[in-house]
């Protein structure tokens, strides 16, 4: 497999959204352009330790089919019924059994797997942080040092040589967490900053999943070859690449990361994921994916042919309806894993947007209301406060 950057439309592609977040610009004034952090209360947000020991748990569970709004609803039901489930100290004295039959009941989803890396990270938290998530951030100045701490370094002799390598830190073989690969790392930064936990601030790339595959992939941000007609899958050598240019963008355009975060995941969420270009029929699932080709599409996956004015609402009035070439359910990737695609339906007929679609900027709810969090204070936060208070 051959994964080819198209750097300038990659950083045209961030750009794009990014200013239609900060601008509150569809889709991002819509009601719906929530994060399912607001979801979290306010006695929980009152206890940092307690904020950010859920958030730790949380991240198990953010990967998958599952939708992130259901995980943050039943971890938080969770929380209500079985609060110690929360507490490093108290999990590391319970069994996997007695995790795994909480997670089974509410989540069922992975059980058994979620609850080892539930039980293994409470007893890591426990033995080499004092129990508290914020302890990891400790000194943390950059997401390389992010990157040495969050992953697990049990499973391989290599990603051991390489933390020993990296520094003191770590050189036992329960160093990190179960879990926790890059995109995780992203992930915990991304909810640990949103809460104006991590300070100092510091770029880190937002988490590299189906919806940033989805949203650089239909607009040739990404060119994939693949060997032999095989299809695109979920791979860390895609993600590394996407995760670069992310980083790369935030620093040189000093962007705020929690603002692309939200920009990138919300825009593939509400509008291709709610495009009907991106919906399948029953019989085309059958048809074999095609290879996603540098420079021409060969699809043979069929995709519905929705009509110019179901597509008025999405791609019609999208602002990449002139460069977005793909159309990429969803399905297809969480049941296997697989980039399906297809030709994107033509729009013509809808060119203009909606009444109503494009009114006055108003506050966005994905903000979490700290001063913190507005730019452009990140960019002077970065470079001139490195303690990072506000
Ligand atoms: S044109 Fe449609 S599929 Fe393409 S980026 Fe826009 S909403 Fe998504």
């Amino acid at each position: 497999m051959e994964v080819i950057v198209h750097k300038k439309r990659m950083t045209a592609i961030i750009r794009t959204v990014v200013d239609r977040k900060n601008n509150n610009q569809h889709p991002f004034n819509l009601p719906q352009a929530t994060v399912p952090q607001i979801l979290v209360p306010e006695d929980l947000r009152a206890n940092k330790v307690e904020l950010a020991c859920f958030y730790f748990f949380l991240c198990i569970y953010m990967r998958g089919g599952i939708v992130s709004k259901t995980v943050f609803k039943k971890l938080l039901k969770i929380r209500d019924e079985n609060p110690w489930m929360f507490d490093p100290f108290e999990v590391s004295t319970k069994s996997e059994r007695e995790i795994w039959q909480v997670l089974r009941r509410r989540i069922g989803w992975d059980a058994e797997n979620a609850a080892r890396f539930w039980f293994e990270n409470s007893k890591r938290l426990v033995n080499h942080w004092g129990g508290n998530p914020l302890s990891i951030l400790d000194g943390m100045t950059n997401y390389e040092e992010a990157c040495r701490r969050f992953p697990n370094k049990s499973g391989s002799a290599r990603k051991r040589s390489k933390a020993s390598h990296a520094g003191d830190l770590f050189r036992s073989s329960d160093e990190g967490f179960f879990g926790y690969g890059y995109k995780m790392v992203s992930m915990i930064l991304y909810f640990l900053d949103w809460e104006g936990l991590l300070k100092p601030r510091f770029p880190y790339p937002s988490p590299a999943d189906f919806h940033h595959y989805r949203i650089f992939i239909a607009n040739r941000g990404l060119s994939i070859k693949t060997n032999n007609g095989r299809s695109v899958r979920y791979s860390e050598e895609i993600s590394e690449k996407i995760r670069a240019s992310v980083l790369d963008f935030i620093k040189k355009e000093r962007a705020d990361p929690v603002i692309v975060s939200d920009a990138l995941w919300l825009f593939s969420l509400l509008m291709c994921g709610e495009s009907l270009a991106t919906v399948r029929s029953d019989n085309e699932i059958k048809t074999s994916p095609a290879p996603l080709l540098d420079g021409r599409v060969e699809a043979k996956v069929a995709i519905a042919q929705p009509s110019p004015m179901q597509l008025s609402r999405t791609c019609g009035i999208c602002c990449f309806r002139e460069s977005c070439e793909l159309a990429i359910p969803a399905a297809p990737y969480y049941r296997k894993g697989i980039i399906e695609h297809a030709p994107r339906p033509t729009h013509s007929g809808v060119t203009e947007m909606p009444r109503g679609y494009e009114h006055s900027p108003r506050a966005t709810r994905t903000e979490s209301g700290q001063e913190q969090f507005l730019l452009p204070g990140l960019t002077s936060k970065i470079e001139n406060d490195p303690d990072g208070d506000t």
